[in-house]
């Protein structure tokens, strides 16, 4: 390796995979579906990193200096990194070959299961919405160099004339993010196996080096999580770790990236990145829009490592202060005493790929975001900028600040009579009267059985549900067939669980083709994208909608499909909101304001649609917040203030809600046992929870806590088309009754039954109903 530092002025640490028009999404779909075969797979994803390499290059990186990241993962990074160190599960060691690589079918193997065996975990990225296939390490794992398809995407680029920095998941976080295989000792903990790992790490730098790579990038975003800070302290794992590889003769120059916030001790910001400049790693990334600003002292002591400051956000749509930003890569460059490189915060995965596919933005508003493309231009500005003083970006900078100053000043942005609203809440707002007051009033309006059933909103979305709504969308049908369509769907849906004798009824969700984007088209404040998907696990992706502005609700919208189906029963019909955390997780938020102020603006729009269903004679309303464990932040020292703002928002949006309205909510997608005191604040009177997969671990934490309200947790799990037996169903039942008074204990599924189809619901809802009335004979 040359000891010249000669890191590029400006890179991203990584760009979205899924292609422009879903082109890997579709390629492996295909595959799975054998439509396409391997090496149509494989074609299908050169094109698209040939496709990428080009626009980065038009965007402003250089072919030749590294500045272009090799991340092309065919379905998570995470899985990319378990293949190049063949390090399979015992479960899974049949996949390897003899060498320990797996092939493509071994890989999708890994991610998606087979007859026999469940795939890998998929688990939420840091506090993200992305979702990653989680290592499963014990004492016997193997590890072994084999990233073959890493070397020969190196190999190929560099006959095409581009030198790609290859990146790759670190040891660190790569074992921080692993679980303990099943049948490892009780206790043992995948950092036990770094000696290991690090081995195949360095003989994977070797081979890179060997492909022509000349840096290499590795991400160790794991130590900005609580365990960072004892990891990254001097003369700490990472330290020992990063001299060991530095050490690596004839290595590529090394990169390492710390997006998602500070790195190592968050009191001594920057620390983490002098231990690793100490241990001889040629340049180092800092977060710098979640994360702190590194220290003085800590600037000084990076010596002759290159900084790589990540000023554009990788997380968020909005355009870059880039005279802000500027100002902070000036002053690092001043206090480090030598060039600092201009990056994003994290990977570009995030966002979307380019503003400039959006067709129907509102007019005002392509000016003041940047998806990915756009992000890759602020990089290199700003870096021209550094380089070459103000005067060489003036008109980029003039241009920014234009698009800053309109968005503060456009009408939506700031409503009057939505601040003077949130302005004068007081404590009263937050607040119910009491549990057991509004215990009896439901009680006496619903005279509900002795464990009630219920299901948590929606009905399977048939080919037909989906099919009627991409015909309204393109005007083969009109919007009054269309309407028709859906009240004979819900009166489908309502008849049917009658039928199957269900206590609480409801509408199905027909109308919503995302519990999240629904709520945004019928709110103001919100734009919806065309083309803005991201990737959210595997070839699934999704496309948050953009809340640019002051949000209020210009009338009621669920309240006319709710009011008929409960028209169509005399049993009890739940209304069906998005709670306001959830929606804020799955959208990209304005980031002008804390989320709170913005959380409690959704609230209020919501606590108005209650106010309506409330009038229109709807007793239960379900207010589902199935993201609240996923933005909870990544140190536990800032959960207390997330969970604040976020309880007491969901509280606003409830709490105007008369005695004897029923108010439930719906969690799922993590698990709850560490956050039931903020599930007991939200003050729901029925809670249901996500709790088949986990055998109901979750009614033990809560009776431990002791819960007083209703609880309904899942006892079908509907995530696979496996219907649950009665004998099954009962048995959770009676681990649910063992916790808890039976008074307290509501029977439904685990989540909304959207991706199921009717054939295993009808089924596994006519066996839930059954077991439930076993149940009531026997308490
Ligand atoms: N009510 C929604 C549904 O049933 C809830 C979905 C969710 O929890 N993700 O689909
Ligand atoms: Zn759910």
């Amino acid at each position: 390796m040359s000891t010249e530092n000669t890191f590029p002025a400006a890179t991203i640490l990584g760009y979205p995979r899924i292609g422009p028009g879903r082109e890997l999404k579709k390629a492996v779909e295909a595959y799975w579906a054998g439509r396409l075969d391997e090496a149509g797979l494989q074609h299908a994803a050169d094109q698209l990193q040939d496709r990428t390499v080009a626009r980065l290059v038009e965007l402003g990186l250089d072919r030749g200096d590294s500045s272009i990241p090799a991340d092309f993962a065919l379905y998570d990074q995470v899985l990319d990194a378990t293949a190049a160190l063949g390090a399979l599960p015992a479960r899974f060691a049949d996949l390897a070959a003899e060498d320990g690589s797996v092939d493509t079918a071994g890989y999708f193997t890994l991610a998606r299961g087979d007859g026999e065996r469940a795939p890998l975990e998929l688990t939420k990225w840091f506090d993200t919405n992305y979702h990653y296939l989680v290592p499963e390490i014990g004492p016997g794992t193997p590890f072994v160099a084999v990233a073959h398809g890493l070397t020969a995407t190196v190999r190929r680029q560099r006959e095409r004339g581009t030198v790609l920095r290859p990146v790759l998941v670190g040891p660190v976080t790569y074992l921080l993010l692993a679980k303990p295989e099943d049948g490892a000792p009780a206790g043992f903990d995948p950092l036990e196996r770094i000696d290991d790992a690090v081995a195949a790490y360095v003989g994977i730098l070797a081979s890179l080096a060997e492909a022509g790579a000349e840096w290499v990038q590795l991400d160790e975003p794991g130590l900005v999580g609580d365990r960072g800070g004892e990891l990254a302290a001097p003369g700490g794992l990472v330290e020992r770790v990063y001299r060991q590889l530095a050490g690596t003769a004839g290595r590529p120059a090394l990169l390492v990236t710390t997006g998602y916030g500070t790195a190592g001790d968050p009191a001594r910001p920057g620390q983490a990145l002098a231990v690793l400049a100490t241990a001889g790693v040629e340049a180092v990334h800092a977060d710098l829009v979640r994360g702190s600003r590194p220290s003085a002292e800590a600037l000084q002591a990076l010596g002759g490592t290159r900084l790589v400051a990540g000023v554009v956000d990788g997380r968020n749509v909005w355009r870059n202060d880039l005279r802000f930003s500027l100002g902070v890569l000036e002053d690092l460059q001043q206090e480090t005493g030598t060039a600092v490189t201009t990056a994003t915060s994290t990977s570009l995965l995030h966002v979307p790929h380019d503003v400039q596919a959006e067709t129907g933005l509102p007019e005002h508003l392509p000016a003041w975001l940047a998806f990915a493309d756009q992000k890759v231009r602020e990089a290199v500005v700003l870096a021209r900028g550094l380089a070459g003083g103000r005067p060489a970006v003036a008109a980029e900078l003039q241009d920014a600040e234009e698009a800053l100053g309109h968005r503060a000043r456009f009408d939506g942005v700031v409503v009057d009579s939505v601040r003077t609203r949130t302005r004068g809440l007081t404590e009263e707002a937050f607040t119910r009267g009491p549990a057991e007051r509004r215990a009896e009033a439901q009680q006496e309006r619903l005279g509900l059985p002795l464990l009630p059933t219920t299901t948590i909103g929606s009905f399977p979305q048939t080919r037909e549900v989906r099919g009627a709504r991409a015909a309204v969308r393109s005007g083969s049908i009109s919007q009054s067939e269309y309407e028709q369509f859906l009240r004979q769907e819900i009166a489908n849906v309502v008849r049917l669980q009658e039928g199957l004798g269900l206590d609480v009824l409801v509408h199905g969700e027909p109308e919503r083709n995302d519990m999240v984007q629904y709520f945004a088209e019928n709110l103001d404040g919100f734009a919806a994208t065309e083309q803005g998907w991201v990737q959210s696990y595997g070839s699934r992706c999704t496309r948050p909608s953009i809340l640019w502005g002051d949000v209020s609700r210009p009338q009621a919208f669920t309240v006319p499909w709710i009011s008929f189906a409960q028209s169509l029963t005399e049993r009890p019909l739940k209304g069906m909101l998005t709670g306001p955390v959830t929606i804020l997780a799955w959208s990209f938020v304005r980031d002008d304001q804390p989320l709170g102020e913005t959380a409690n603006q959704v609230a209020l729009a919501l606590r108005d649609e209650i106010a309506d269903l409330e009038a229109a004679g709807i007793a239960i309303v379900q207010v589902d917040e199935p993201a609240l464990r996923e933005l909870l932040p990544l140190r536990s020292a800032d959960h207390q203030a997330y969970l604040d703002w976020s309880v007491r928002a969901f509280r606003l949006a409830t709490a105007g809600a008369e005695d004897g309205t029923q108010i439930h909510t719906h969690l799922c997608y993590s698990e709850f046992g560490e956050v039931i005191s903020a599930i007991d604040g939200l003050d729901a009177d029925v809670t249901s929870i996500e709790a088949a997969r986990s055998r109901l671990e979750v009614v033990a934490d809560l009776a431990g806590f002791g819960y007083s309200r209703g609880i309904g947790p899942g006892v079908y799990d509907i995530h696979s088309p496996r219907v649950p037996s009665e004998q099954e169903i009962s048995g959770l039942i009676d681990t649910a009754l063992a916790a808890l008074p039976a008074q307290q204990l509501w029977i439904n599924p685990d989540c909304g039954l959207k991706t199921r189809g009717y054939d295993e619901t009808v089924l596994s809802l006519r066996n839930l109903v059954a077991a439930t009335r076993a149940a009531r004979g026997s308490v």
